[in-house]
């Protein structure tokens, strides 16, 4: 059985406190991203095809064996857990596995537990996640305009999901807007969708596609180096770095005009790799080491096989995270080029 200890990571093999989870080359991995489902109530045109097939049921987590796995890794000193999906706040008993691991959050094991969301639910769970004590929330929001906001998710209603940030807010979580930089959707845009942010007081961070999954678009289409992005954006604003950190892809600026902070999630043009301290787990249980390859771990058939024993569960962990990669290998080479990894980020956990 997992202990439970006050600080830093626990082994039940014995009372000296475990090493931490560590790859070949001396990255602390304690940032885990967890998908609770494949499941999406919009499509948007980069991350899913319009007639997306998903997982059948049993082949998913039970929320009772995602709790367990990401107790797991608070055991091996994970200390931030982002939930994600496919969109979490659709996936039933999503809920019960937050107010799950808020007791991890109450001893100080976890350190924070956040949420990637593309808020069409929020309204409705905004005050019971910060209850359990998420403090911060990632909305995805890639435009203003409701006609353009229905055709990139296909059908969405961007009133419902304005709606949901007035109630996160209201509850008192931070809230970072997510939105991934359209060369034909929203490019013109982006100005006026980081000052709405600020001028609300959310942070806001611009991603470029990545060749995740197979969708009907060519990715040219809409790729938008986001270098040209910020080279557009300096024209007209004071764009100062932030020492900011998050062992992730984001590097981040403070808008002189705006006060607000802007972060630039771009994988294609800016490679992040060195620093990477996290690993994603899908809705499956399949743990993969790094975004852009597929080298991987199933972890539900090592779940299913030691019901009540983790000790098995942590070897697995250690065993796959001793083989993470350096790094990534994305390229959007050219028209008709194929996906770096065939799954999508629905899948694998944005
Ligand atoms: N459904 C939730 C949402 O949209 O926030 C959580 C999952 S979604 C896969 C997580 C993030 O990944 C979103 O901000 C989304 O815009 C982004 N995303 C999805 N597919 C992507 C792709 N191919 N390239 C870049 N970002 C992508
Ligand atoms: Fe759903 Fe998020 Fe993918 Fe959009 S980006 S289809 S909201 S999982």
């Amino acid at each position: 059985m997992a202990t439970t200890g006050s600080d830093g990571p626990v082994d039940a093999e014995g009372p000296w406190p475990a090493p931490p989870l560590a790859d070949p080359f001396g990255r602390v991995i304690d940032y885990v991203r967890i998908s609770e489902t494949d499941r999406c109530d919009l499509r948007c045109t980069y991350c899913m095809t319009e007639r997306q097939s998903f997982l059948p049921r049993q082949e998913l987590l039970t929320i009772e064996e995602l709790g367990r796995l990401c107790s797991t890794f608070i055991d091996l000193g994970a200390k931030r857990l982002r939930l994600t999906g496919g969109e979490p706040l659709i996936r039933k008993g999503f809920m019960d596995l937050v107010s799950d691991l808020s007791r991890h959050l109450q001893s100080g094991r976890l350190k924070e537990l956040t949420l990637t969301t593309n808020g069409t639910q929020l309204a409705r769970h905004a005050e019971a996640l910060a209850r359990y004590g998420v403090k911060r929330i990632n909305v995805s929001v890639d435009t203003l305009d409701a006609d353009a906001y229905r055709r990139i998710t296909r059908g969405g209603d961007l009133a419902g999901v304005l709606e949901g940030l007035d109630a996160a807010q209201a509850a008192g979580l931070k809230v970072m807007i997510n939105t991934v930089a359209l060369k034909g959707d929203n490019a013109e845009a982006l100005p006026a969708m980081i000052a709405w942010a600020h001028g609300r007081d959310m942070d806001i961070t611009l991603i470029e596609t990545m060749p995740l999954g197979q969708i009907e678009a060519d990715r040219m289409d809409q790729y938008l180096p986001l270098s040209r992005v910020r080279a557009e954006l300096e024209r007209g604003w004071t764009l100062t770095p932030l020492g900011r950190r998050t062992g992730g892809p984001a590097r981040y600026v403070r808008v002189g005009e705006t006060g607000g902070i802007l972060g630039f999630i771009a994988p294609m043009t800016h490679s992040f790799c060195e620093t990477c301290n996290r690993v994603r787990v899908t809705c499956t249980g399949t743990l993969f080491l790094c975004l852009g390859q597929d080298d991987h771990a199933d972890l539900k058939a090592v779940l299913r096989h030691n019901p009540g024993d983790d000790a098995p569960v942590r070897a697995a962990i250690r065993e796959a995270i001793a083989r993470k990669p350096r790094g990534h290998e994305f390229d959007i080479s050219g028209r008709g080029a194929a996906p770096a990894v065939s799954r999508p980020m629905s899948m694998t956990g944005g």
